[in-house]
Parts: structure tokens; sequence; C-alpha cells
């Protein structure tokens, strides 16, 4: 087990609780709702939900992947649930979102890796709350031939996430059920498919990774026409799982998000305590209205 380095102090977090904080979970917990929020232990929970944000997740809580920065179950999951799609557009029509961000388990024990799954979520939601703007976190479909990613596209969120998660040298100890080049071909399908649509992904830092490397993930990105990035302080969620390399300081966040902008992202969040999900809705309003 290495040893972890102690936690400095722009990683401290308020206390979740508060009024807003508990209508959220109220509302998630009546619709029988599974949010990443909670599953992953963010650290964001208390600022996002007490304003009404949470990130659905969708297709169980059991996934079939074991990357090693998470904290999600693995193993087999429960048969998808038909219903699900309308009580997550309830859900998100009784929260009133401007934004909602839905994302899932790796279901690679369906054969469309969840995607039909997936664009009904996006159809009700369209439906019960049509002014509402969808980003999908999605996983990357390794094993579903190309009707998979087109059944999503096709159902057409607004925004379109995946998140490659590392740089590519990590892949093997972070996220050995992946690969890199697949997940960024997908972002650039999903563009091809639909020019119009927002594609958008992120990593984590403090892995072991050094900055070459992300700047070489940036380009990657750009070169696959990726208009959003995130990046992130990985946090470790228990001791078994991958241990954080380091701290990265503020002011090297910084200097990402300014590379980033260069390299012509339309929209970059890279603070310690930035996640996919972090701030989406307004960030995304932002854009629009620019
Ligand atoms: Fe949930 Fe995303 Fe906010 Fe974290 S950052 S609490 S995952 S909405
Ligand atoms: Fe967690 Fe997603 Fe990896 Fe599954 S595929 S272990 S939910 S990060």
């Amino acid at each position: 087990q290495a040893v972890q380095p102690k936690k400095p102090s722009w990683i401290r977090v308020r206390a979740p609780g508060g009024e807003g904080y508990n209508q959220t979970r109220r509302i998630m917990r009546d619709n029988n709702l599974t949010t990443v929020c909670e599953e992953a232990g963010c650290p964001n929970v208390g600022e996002c939900w007490s304003q009404g944000h949470a990130t659905m997740m969708i297709m169980g809580e059991v996934c079939t992947r074991a990357c090693s920065f998470c904290n999600v179950a693995t193993g087999k999951p429960d048969a998808l649930d038909a219903f699900e799609p309308g009580r997550v557009a309830h859900a998100v029509a009784t929260l009133g979102l401007n934004h909602v961000v839905i994302t899932s388990v790796d279901r690679d024990d369906v054969a469309d890796g969840g995607a039909e799954h997936f664009a009904q979520t996006i159809r009700a939601v369209r439906h019960r709350a049509p002014d509402t703007t969808i980003e999908i976190l999605t996983p990357d479909f390794l094993r579903c031939d190309d009707s998979a990613l087109e059944t999503v596209v096709a159902a057409r969120p607004d925004v379109f996430n995946h998140n490659l998660e590392t740089v590519p040298g990590l892949y093997p100890s972070v996220r050995p059920g992946a690969r890199y080049f697949h997940s960024l071909r997908l972002l650039q399908r999903v563009k091809e498919l639909d020019p119009g649509m927002f594609t958008k992904s992120g990593i984590m830092v403090g892995l072991g990774e050094d900055r070459q490397s992300v700047s070489q993930v940036m380009d990657d990105m750009r070169a696959a026409d990726i208009d959003f990035l995130t990046i992130g302080q990985y946090l470790q969620p228990t001791p078994k799982h991958h241990h954080v390399d380091r701290f990265v300081t503020p002011e090297e966040f910084a200097a990402y998000e300014k590379a980033a902008y260069g390299k012509g992202f339309l929209m970059v969040s890279a603070t310690p305590l930035t996640r996919s999900s972090y701030h989406a809705g307004d960030d995304f309003a932002r854009l629009r209205s620019a």
C-alpha cells in the first residue's frame, strides 16, 4: 500500500445538509433513483444537491467493469428496469432542472451495452421536461456494434460526454477494461453522426500522470473534435482503490485550463473539485447565451 499524500486545504468541502439538499435527496429516494453523487462519494454533493443538481445513474448500481478509481460495486447486474426512464423523467420534472446529467454503469452483459435504455431515458426526459437540456455520460460500448452508438445519438441529447479518465499510459492500472483510442474514436463518431451535438470528455489528475501526457490527451481530444473538457483531482474512495500519487495545486489546474482554451476547447473546467458534472448546467447555459 503506497503512502498517501496528506489532503491539502483546497480539497476540504463542507458537510452536506440543509433544506435544498434534503429535498433533492427525498426526490431521488421517492423515485427509487441512484445517483453517481452518492455512489461515487462525490465531494461536491452538499453544494450540488442544495442547488438541485444531481447526476442520475441508470441501469443499476452494479457494474460489469472494475476501474481501480471507482467506488461502484462490480458484479453481475440485475435486468434492466423498463420503468426507470419514466422515473428519471418524473424526477427531472419534479426537481425543475434546467439541465440534467444522466450516466450509467457499464453493461457489458447486455448486447447493446444499454444503448436503447439510454435512448428511452433521453426521450422520456424530453417528453416530460422539454425545456431541460440533457447531458449524458455514457459507457464506451466497447463490445457492441456501431448501431449502439447510433441509437444513443439518434435520441439527440444536447451534450454527449464520455470520460477518457486518465492518460493512455495509466490505462492498464486505472481503467483496465477500456481502450484509450476506442474511447477517443467513440467521441469522434458522435460528432460525425451529428455535427451539431456538443461532445465532452474529462480526466482525473493526481494518479501518476505527467504534464506532457496531459497535454497530449488534450491534443488527442481536439483532434477528435471534442468541445468541452473537465479536469479534476482524483480522490481515493477507499484504501483498496488506486492510490493518490499527488495533489495537483490550484495553480497547476489554472495552467491546464489556460492551455486547454489555447488548444480550442469551447468550455473548460479544471479545478481540484471539478467532476464531469460539476456546474455542468451553469456552464452550458453560459455557453448557449454567449
Ligand atoms: Fe453529483 Fe456531479 Fe455534483 Fe458530484 S459534481 S455531486 S457527481 S452533480
Ligand atoms: Fe465505475 Fe464506470 Fe468503471 Fe464501472 S465503468 S467501474 S461505473 S468508472
